[in-house]
């Protein structure tokens, strides 16, 4: 599923928020402002490099097909 990373640029909180529509308005969960900026898209915290070589590491690749490790 697609979870993009956000900085509010109203009171520069960094959160998560899972999107099903790129359309979709995004507020700020700590001010509700809309001027949140997406920054990246991505599908697990890098920490999860841990279970790397596991067939379901959490970031959905199968050891053959992974691109992004
Ligand atoms: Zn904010």
């Amino acid at each position: 599923m697609p979870i993009y990373e956000f900085s509010c640029q109203h009171c520069e909180n960094s959160f998560e928020e899972l999107l099903l529509s790129s359309r979709e308005t995004v507020a700020c969960p700590r001010c509700e402002s809309h001027a949140v900026e997406r920054k990246l898209s991505i599908f697990r915290s890098p920490g999860n490099d841990a279970g790397k070589g596991m067939a379901s590491g959490g970031c959905g690749c199968t050891p053959n097909t992974c691109a992004c490790h």
